[in-house]
């Protein structure tokens, strides 16, 4: 520690929001360098290189072979995928110096497509799985807590290469379980969910997600099965149609005066007041169907404006939202926008203007788009907006007097829903993505004619697969899974040091006892942390050695005239008096969870 390039700090950095994240820089492992991008002290990187030799090892053993490609790549083979545009903002460009375009790569999944095409030809090649534990680059609309989401981050990706849909599904198989190697090895509560592709494409798709109440993801679990997605992931079914005698004795489409109604808490009690309805219970929010218009925004900056109709009781979770729309990005309907299209009476938006009811041709760029919460079953009734202030339509029937152009999954999900296979409730709790494994299928082999000869010489387009593991982001959720009060809590298998031994005291001897230890716990194999430190005094000591959070402290001090040294357990803060005789052998047996 006398040499060490380390500087713990006693207060919290200003921008760090999340515990972990605070601790990192307090316990010298990483500094921010520009939002979104960090550098690794020697502390931090050798918790990095821990997480990647697991990552590596477990790839390495479904025999998927390591390779490196740049992180500065030419423009054509994203542009052939349609990613240079669809990636919007988050994709870094830019021009050399004879104005060629370049990016950072986001992704990899056009290199190793190109690469393979490069130099295989044959089904024989097949199946191939390759991997690289590399640094990508994404200019993220939200950096967060540090190394959790970052505009510079190291993942590893690796694809699978086969002829045919079986292969594909081994390969799979075979990463998800090299997955749960890894992760049950990084020592976090994690689960395996349903996902969605995204800007991906491509069909089956699992996330691995760090159980974590401050991470950006929300998932569900089923009460009554083993059904888990993620929310984005979670498919409502189609609400079924009613009967048609129900749909019959439905009273006619009426516009009436709401005056005052700006909610819909008011709207319903105006209704309550002017229009009771005939069936005898009172108008709930529940009946109302709530117009929710956004803007949305392809990578080329183009804008469309869409609008959601889901129950007046229910929210749009814009996640879920997103996650159906992708690539595209959701962008507020501005006044500009009510302006531009004054067929939408904000407010007051009815059926009328929208989708293909409206008057405008199917192909008419002005005409809206219109897209119901599947909940809204065909045949049922709604009070909706009337297309003018101030006025609502009652007994608005989908089917008699409005149709849509589908449905759209975008409503919170929330705790106490059925679950989708009907086994009982859904339980929501918040996760951290740390690794999403998903058969991609021909969609980019297909866009860079990746194509081998088959077994009757035949050429047939190659399916692949593709699964990335967050390996900066682990380094972060596993910091946020254990971190306490005091300082970070390293699990065994990713501490940067075995042991860390703190020797105390003026006395020369202490010193030069401790350094005999660390000297015969190093020759064993032991990764020691040494503080050397002559100056410090044993408090400070004593609370580097608590923030850093090396998991097993050995105190060497005033207990040497008795020949007796502390170990110490940082997690539990037990303390163990142990004689400096056996206590090399007493660490190992720590250290080999004795
Ligand atoms: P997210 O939904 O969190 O933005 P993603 O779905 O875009 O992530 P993928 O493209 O699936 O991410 O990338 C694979 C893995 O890389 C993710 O599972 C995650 O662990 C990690 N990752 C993605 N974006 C970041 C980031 N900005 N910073 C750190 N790690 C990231
Ligand atoms: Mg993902």
């Amino acid at each position: 520690m006398s040499s060490l390039f380390l500087r713990t700090l006693r207060e919290d950095p200003a921008d760090a929001e999340l515990p972990g994240h605070r601790m990192l820089v307090r316990a010298g492992y990483i500094r921010r360098v520009a939002p979104g991008v960090y550098t690794w002290l020697p502390l931090g990187l050798r918790v990095l290189r821990k997480v990647e030799m697991i990552v590596r090892e477990e790839m390495d053993a479904i025999g998927a072979q390591e390779l490196h490609f740049p992180a500065l790549l030419p423009r054509e083979p994203y542009e052939a995928t349609g990613r240079w545009v669809d990636y919007g903002d988050n994709l870094f460009r830019l021009k050399d110096r004879k104005g060629t375009d370049m990016l950072l790569g986001p992704t990899h999944e056009e290199m190793f497509t190109l690469a393979v095409k490069d130099l295989y030809s044959s089904y024989k090649d097949l199946p191939l799985s390759l991997y690289q534990i590399q640094t990508k680059y994404r200019d993220e609309a939200r950096p967060r807590a540090g190394l959790l989401r970052g505009r510079e981050f190291v993942m590893k990706d690796s694809y699978s290469f086969d002829v045919t849909d079986e292969g594909l599904q081994a390969s799979y198989d075979a990463h998800r379980a090299a997955y749960i190697r890894i992760f049950d090895r990084l020592g976090f509560d994690y689960v395996i969910v349903r996902a969605m592709s995204g800007a991906m494409g491509g069909s089956a798709s699992e996330e691995f997600l760090a159980v974590d109440p401050n991470g950006e993801d929300t998932f569900v679990r089923c009460e009554g099965s083993d059904y888990a997605a993620n929310v984005e992931a979670v498919v409502i079914p189609q609400a079924a149609a009613l009967p048609a005698e129900v749909v019959a004795t439905t009273p006619a489409r009426q516009l009436v005066s709401t005056p005052n109604a700006p909610s819909i808490d008011a709207l319903v009690a105006c209704l309550n007041a002017t229009h009771p309805r005939t069936d005898g219970r009172p108008w709930s929010a529940a009946d109302t169907l709530k117009h929710v218009v956004v803007m949305l925004r392809a990578g080329d900056g183009t804008r469309t404006p869409l609008v959601v109709g889901l129950p007046g009781d229910r929210q749009i979770d814009p996640k879920r939202l997103e996650a159906q729309v992708a690539p595209l990005e959701l962008d507020d309907f501005t006044e500009a926008d009510f302006a531009a299209y004054p067929s939408l009476v904000k407010g007051y938006i009815g059926t009328d203007p929208l989708g293909p009811n409206a008057s405008l041709a199917d192909d008419d760029p002005r005409r809206i788009r219109y897209l119901l919460d599947p909940s809204v079953a065909p045949g049922s009734a709604w009070v909706t907006g009337g297309d003018q202030v101030d006025h609502h339509a009652i007994n608005v029937v989908l089917g008699r007097d409005f149709t849509a152009d589908g449905i759209v999954q975008a409503a919170e999900i929330r705790d106490g829903d059925p679950s989708p296979d009907s086994q009982g409730v859904l339980r929501t709790a918040r996760g951290i993505e740390m690794g999403h494994i998903f058969q991609l299928g021909r969609k980019y082999a297909d866009a860079l004619g990746l194509k081998v000869l088959d077994e009757n010489g035949k050429l047939v387009t190659v399916t692949m697969g593709s699964y990335g593991v967050g390996v900066s982001r682990a380094v972060a959720a596993v910091a946020e899974n254990t971190v306490d009060e005091i300082g970070l809590c390293w699990p065994r298998t990713l501490t940067p040091a075995d042991v860390h031994i703190v020797a105390t005291g003026k006395d020369e001897a202490v010193f030069l006892a401790a350094q005999d230890v660390a000297d015969a716990l190093a020759a064993r194999g032991v990764d020691v942390l040494f503080d050397d430190r002559r100056k410090v005094s044993p408090g400070v000591k004593f609370k580097d050695a608590e923030l850093i959070g090396v998991p097993t402290i050995v105190v060497i001090g005033k207990g040497l005239e008795k020949g007796v040294a502390e170990i110490k357990d940082r997690r539990s803060g037990e303390r163990t008096e142990v004689a400096v005789d056996g206590l090399v052998d007493a660490v190992i047996a720590e250290i080999h969870g004795a």
